[in-house]
């Protein structure tokens, strides 16, 4: 969700900032904005729209200097236009800021300074912010770091600032609160942004902010304390990403690049996590905490959007396998709803960018009341990665299409490849289904391979359901999440109305709905509920509906009574929902691609929600 960049050095930082903003147009905007410093003088550049938008704002304009920030805003206090857009700049033209996320008092704090004799060109929280430490900056004739230390302590929400002060232009001042910072460190230059995606391809040393960390940096380096000006330790870490990853190869969107990668991200996922003669499954990363897990009473998964869909499926797999209860939870509701948490629970988060603001808050309450607090995350030193007692990095790579596609297989196959390890401890899984289970882990890729084959036949059916405007997703036991997960990638990528239902649901409802142009999208692979969705099937087409169904290759059936079947190769029905996403992620690509859609960029969404 929206995105910081800055630098400092000795090079223009201009492309700099603007090849940042594009590596971070992934995450969602509405508008852009950058501000350089040129010797003591600043030029500021903001307007609504895309940075292509900004660029064209910039072109023949003074574009020197060699220190600089840069901002595409998410909107949440105030329209997306050219004057709530970022950077903005104090009253008295002090200070210059970018910020993600929300100040939640700015209401009163406005007031205040209202009083004080502010005026406020935008709607924005932001420009409270910036006014903020000015006045106190002005009044209190500090030193800008003091200004902007004093004024943290006083806001209540969530930030990830950068500021310049015109008073003190060779250095930036970074801090975070909630919202992640980055800083990359070459020599004599500095990298900052909200997540690692613009640094990668300067330097691989950064250093992750902590909450409440202010960071002041120049050429000569960074220092760094707490709001209560106490020296704090730098950490610097290695980043291991490559600058391909954020490319689109040959494809002409991510999100098809991503759908196509699962059989890499997949076995990316299991590769060094089981042993060579396939008997035993390693995750380093619980491995100390294993026993724990194994006797917890109840295992609570906090989420939201799609990896809630893939903390579903957890519970399916847990209950099976391991014979323990299991929880699933939006992470919003969790959070404000004073939820009983006991010492011996087990908290599994599970977040794509790891910082889902949400997830996070959920995690926090949860430490605090004793529970061991799991991660499932794809991006590496996130927050939610870094504040978990243990946890499983999912290894999909980049992802970059802002619809969720191969961070939700690899959510589900590392929930797999927990629960068939705690269910193996806790004596529920036999040796032999043990190691049945983990061959069949291993033949995850080729099947997705298979699947991929048939990619035109399944564009050839998305061609028939793009105008319409509401479909329903079906599917029971393990596949009830992939229904729910499938109709919301068609929604937010396609604009067409969406529900998914547990396949007997259907008759407590959404039944009313079916006539002859209604697409039901019905997940009827060989698993123990097969006849059952079959009568689902049935009373679909008894109302004239048009069942599109995800079967298992060779299925007969089905295949007699559905409009359009999508064949899958045969696997253990817990692997199933791996599978049978692949289909539905495609015709949802398709749907939206013939509809004339932003597939990347669907309108409204943003890729990693760093605001509640
Ligand atoms: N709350 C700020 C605004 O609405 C920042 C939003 C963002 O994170 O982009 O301008």
């Amino acid at each position: 969700m929206c995105g910081i960049v800055g630098y400092i050095g000795t090079r223009t930082a201009y492309p700099i900032l603007i090849k940042g903003l594009q590596r971070l147009e992934y995450r969602g905007y509405d508008s852009a904005g950058i501000a350089l410093m040129d010797n003591g003088n600043a030029s500021l550049y903001k307007c609504k729209g895309k940075v292509r938008d900004l660029e064209n704002l910039v072109s023949g304009q003074n574009i020197a200097g060699t220190i600089g920030i840069g901002h595409t805003r998410w909107a949440t206090h105030g329209l997306p236009n050219d004057v709530n857009a970022h950077p903005h700049k104090s009253m008295n033209g002090k200070f210059i800021l970018v910020h993600n996320g929300i100040i939640e008092n700015y209401a009163s704090i406005k007031k205040m300074l209202t009083k004080n004799g502010y005026k406020f060109q935008s709607e924005t929280d932001t420009e409270v912010l910036v006014n903020l430490i000015e006045n106190i900056y002005l009044e209190e004739k500090v030193s800008a770091e003091t200004a902007v230390q004093t004024a943290l302590r006083m806001v209540v929400g969530a930030y990830g600032i950068v500021v310049i002060c015109l008073d003190e232009p060779d250095k930036l001042i970074a801090s975070r609160k909630s919202s992640p910072l980055v800083i990359g460190c070459g020599e004599g230059e500095y990298f900052l942004a909200s997540d690692a995606t613009p640094i990668t391809e300067y330097t691989d040393r950064v250093l992750y902010l902590n909450d409440e960390e202010i960071a002041v940096v120049s050429t000569n380096g960074i220092s760094l304390k707490n709001l209560n000006n106490e020296a704090k330790e730098l950490v610097i870490s290695r980043l291991n990403l490559s600058i391909e990853s954020f490319d689109k190869g040959n494809f002409p969107h991510y999100m098809l690049k991503e759908i196509h990668e699962q059989s890499t991200t997949i076995a990316d996922s299991f590769r060094g996590r089981i042993n060579n003669d396939m008997t035993q499954i390693m995750l380093g990363g619980i491995n100390e905490v294993i026993p724990r897990i194994a006797k917890a009473k109840r295992i609570v998964i906090v989420a939201c959007g799609t990896s809630y869909h893939a903390g579903l499926v957890g519970e399916y797999l847990f209950e099976t396998f391991a014979r323990q209860q299991v929880e699933v939870e939006y992470a919003s509701e969790f959070r404000y709803r004073d939820p009983i948490i006991e010492e011996d629970d087990v908290v599994i988060a599970i977040s794509q960018s790891g910082e889902t603001a949400d997830t996070l808050a959920a995690i926090r309450m949860a430490k605090e009341k004793g529970a061991l607090i799991l991660g499932i995350c794809n991006v590496v030193g996130s927050s939610i990665a870094r504040e978990t007692h243990a946890g499983v990095y999912t290894h999909a790579g980049p992802e970059i299409g802002v619809a969720s596609t191969k961070a939700f297989t690899a959510q589900v196959i590392i929930l797999t490849m927990m629960a068939y390890l705690i269910g193996k401890r806790r004596g529920f899984i036999s040796d032999e289904t043990y190691h049945s289970l983990i061959e069949q882990v291993l033949e995850i890729p080729d099947k997705i391979k298979e699947i991929l084959k048939d990619e035109d036949h399944i564009k050839e059916i998305s061609q028939k359901y793009v105008e319409a405007t509401n479909a329903i997703y079906l599917g029971r036991g393990f596949l009830y999440p992939v229904a729910l997960e499938g109709a919301l990638k068609l929604k937010e990528i396609s604009y067409i109305h969406a529900e998914g239902y547990p396949a007997a649901e259907m008759k407590h409802g959404p039944i009313a709905l079916i006539d002859d142009k209604m697409p039901v999208f019905v997940l009827g692979t060989k698993d123990k509920y097969y006849e059952k969705i079959v009568s689902n099937i049935q009373e679909v087409k008894a109302r004239k509906g048009k069942v599109i169904a995800v079967v298992t290759q060779g299925d007969t059936t089905i295949k007699h009574l559905a409009d359009d079947v999508i064949e899958i190769p045969e696997i253990d029905e817990s692997l199933s929902p791996i599978l049978s996403v692949i289909p539905l992620q495609l015709i949802s690509y398709y749907i939206a691609v013939m509809r004339g859609c932003n597939v990347d960029q669907p309108r409204n969404l943003a890729k990693s929600v760093t605001v509640e």
